[in-house]
């Protein structure tokens, strides 16, 4: 597999596919592209680069995916449409009760595709099709539109074709003897479900494609970045991942859209973020690692081990300063007697540290039982303590302590409890505007559930503010020409004229 610009210099982004081992592949990208930044190119093989110049909230490339599969788990516990991921108005397929469309049309978009899996899934045991995962209907998918596409029932094109999936990296020698074993049990699962004679099936060449998904396929989140399903996209796949990325992914319905976040001058690489990106350096060269077999050499993570990082993730993970109005960090004592604050030199006692440390385990344990078991009140009594503790044991810009908070505000919203539910929003903002980039989508969301709730409360001119935020944020992450975004704008509309309406009537008493 040489390089290959899939998109063209029109569309205003390049894409570079395959492992740069052979340097005359490279030496093509270099004449083209000149010397600026090969060095770093060569060594992460494929990128995609932009070949324009792109501003903020600019569409860099947007993707419709191989295949996907909707999924329904605890965050999402609707069925979905198999083509749009809309959960209104569904009706069951009647053959294979496996799949939901919204309505004829989409149903008739995926037939081409889902006759020949209905047929397949029609064939399976009623228990089995039930122990049936998305990852293994996803596989099944990828088979079946590939052989759809060799056989020329569904057109084959530059960016929609099998010769992409064909090249994503997977990392088989990396893997675990037990992740190994699953993949294989998984692919033979494949195969019993595929049907198809012995000459057309390869096991191991579907362990290896799960493996490539498991690197590869991206999850498919609703506009509020709640897990819709799961989706394979080639081209979007070669996007490298970057810690402080320039650019941030999301979806419409099934369609993947890359925003630029911020201005990408022409030449430069793209990149997203594949991990949660608000831990420490280490924390999140762990996910890397764990999930996708790279150490990050981005611009936050080369910073590794200076001054600055031990800093910032004494902060986000560490502990506080025993005086509570200090809000210095705190590094591990020399003499091990405990940590120490960097900025009053006061020692916090390594005994004191674990008893809290002890209690918050124990009481989280007992906060997510409530939680898992759907007891929401006494969830929120066993969440606050939990909060309580970390107060006194966290620095209080600790990310431990915003994930508290995140867990509190859902659950308020669950009990309907608006003012406790505002309050601990509230509470996380500060932290989230500390930890990720001004246009991150988790910051645009976050004011916007903030608007809502002070809307709903009576707090107009608040609700007015947070909701300016939420669209200053949102426009650029999400577009404005969404459902989602359409709903933003009219709630911002109408708080508006509220707060006007309720401003003049003041002035008329
Ligand atoms: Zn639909
Ligand atoms: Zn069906
Ligand atoms: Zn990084
Ligand atoms: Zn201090």
């Amino acid at each position: 597999m040489g390089w290959v610009v899939v998109a063209g210099d029109g569309l205003g982004v390049g894409l570079v596919a395959g492992v740069a081992r052979d340097g005359e592949k490279w030496k093509a990208v270099r004449a083209r592209e000149g010397e600026k930044w090969n060095a770093v190119r060569a060594e992460k093989g494929r990128c995609l680069f932009t070949t324009r110049d792109f501003s903020p909230g600019e569409v860099i490339l947007s993707e419709h995916p191989y295949v996907s599969v909707t999924s329904k788990n605890k965050e999402s516990p609707n069925s979905k449409c198999e083509w749009c991921f809309s959960s209104s108005n569904l009706k069951k397929c009647s053959a294979c009760h496996v799949v939901w469309y919204c309505g004829s049309t989409c149903q008739k978009l995926d037939w081409k595709l889902h006759s020949v899996e209905c047929q397949a899934l029609a064939k399976v045991d009623k228990n089995r099709v039930k122990s049936i995962t998305p990852s293994i209907r996803l596989m099944v998918k990828l088979y079946l539109r590939r052989k759809l596409q060799q056989q020329k029932i569904v057109p084959t094109t530059a960016t929609d074709n099998y010769n992409l999936v064909e090249s994503l990296v997977s990392h088989m020698p990396d893997l675990e003897e037990k992740q190994l074993v699953l993949y294989a049990q998984m692919a033979n699962l494949v195969a019993l479900i595929l049907q198809w004679p012995e000459s057309e099936i390869n096991i191991k060449e579907i362990a290896e494609n799960f493996s490539k998904l498991s690197c590869n396929a991206h999850s498919i989140c609703d506009s509020e970045l709640r897990p819709l399903g799961t989706g394979l996209y080639p081209a979007i796949s070669i996007i490298n991942h970057s810690c402080l990325p320039n650019s941030v992914l999301v979806f419409e319905g099934r369609l993947a859209v890359v925003r630029a976040v911020q201005h990408i001058p022409k030449g430069f690489e793209v990149s997203i973020s594949y991990v949660e990106t608000a831990g420490s350096s280490i924390t999140r060269q762990k996910a890397l690692k764990e999930q996708y077999f790279f150490s990050c050499t981005c611009s936050r993570c080369i910073k590794m081990g200076q001054f600055d990082d031990i800093e910032e993730s004494a902060v986000l993970e560490g502990y506080r300063c025993k005086d509570r109005r200090c809000n210095g960090f705190l590094l591990r004592d020399p003499g091990d007697k405990g940590f120490i604050c960097q900025h009053c030199g006061l020692l916090r006692n390594k005994e004191e540290i674990e008893n809290i440390a002890s209690e918050v385990k124990s009481m989280s344990e007992k906060a997510s039982m409530a939680l898992s078991s759907g007891n929401n009140t006494q969830a929120s009594f066993a969440y606050k303590m939990v909060e309580k503790l970390q107060l006194e044991l966290c620095h209080p810009f600790s990310i431990n302590l915003m994930q508290t908070r995140e867990t509190l505000l859902k659950i308020f919203m669950e009990l309907q409890d608006w003012k406790e539910a505002l309050m601990y929003c509230r509470l996380t903002i500060p932290i989230y505007l500390r930890v990720y980039p001004p246009f991150h989508p988790l910051v645009g969301l976050q004011y916007y559930t903030c608007g809502k709730l002070e809307w709903l409360l009576g707090e107009t001119e608040e609700a007015v503010k947070s909701l300016t935020k939420a669209l200053d944020v949102l426009r650029i992450t999400h577009g404005t020409k969404t459902p989602f975004m359409m709903e933003l704008l009219s709630k911002l509309e109408e708080a508006r004229a509220e707060a006007s309406y309720k401003r003049s009537s003041l002035n008329e008493d």
